[in-house]
């Protein structure tokens, strides 16, 4: 295979709490993403905080790192074929009154703060996010 990629995915406390992990995860197998690591943890405010550091000048930053630790998360490694930008395509816009069909952010979100999942940007970050939470 070419273009063998992996990217961070985490299943956001919305989703977790309305028992999505496993409907969620079977939709990445549909999308031949593998799973490679997965762990449920919950992260509090400082390291929500770090996770989302890239955004702290944003003026949503508190409230999304206090949602981020408002529950149990789901964090998983997905690989494929570029399956950075194919995990994007299929999360969807932001905004989930933005999003197109079929999109995890579609079926799943609720409001732009609780849209259900987070993936990586590029392969740089998912390289970073993924240390973040798998480091060995
Ligand atoms: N977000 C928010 N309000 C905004 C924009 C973003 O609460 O006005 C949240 C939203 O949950 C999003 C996260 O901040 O998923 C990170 O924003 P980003 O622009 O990186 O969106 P994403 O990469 O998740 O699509
Ligand atoms: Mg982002």
């Amino acid at each position: 295979m070419n273009n063998v990629e992996q990217t961070l995915s985490i299943i956001k406390p919305d989703a977790v709490e309305r028992d999505l992990i496993e409907e969620i995860k079977s939709i990445f197998l549909k999308n031949n993403f593998s799973v490679k690591e997965f762990k449920k943890i919950h992260l509090n405010k400082e390291e929500a905080a770090e996770f989302y550091k890239v955004h702290q000048s944003k003026p949503f930053y508190d409230s999304l790192c206090s949602y981020l630790a408002s529950g149990p998360i789901a964090v998983m490694i997905l690989e494929g074929e570029n399956v950075v930008s194919k995990y994007r395509e299929l999360m969807g816009s932001t905004n989930p009154k933005d999003a197109k069909e079929n999109t995890l952010r579609k079926m799943f979100g609720i409001s732009i703060d609780k849209n259900s999942v987070h993936g990586s940007d590029s392969i740089e970050n998912a390289k970073k996010e993924i240390n973040f939470f798998f480091k060995n």
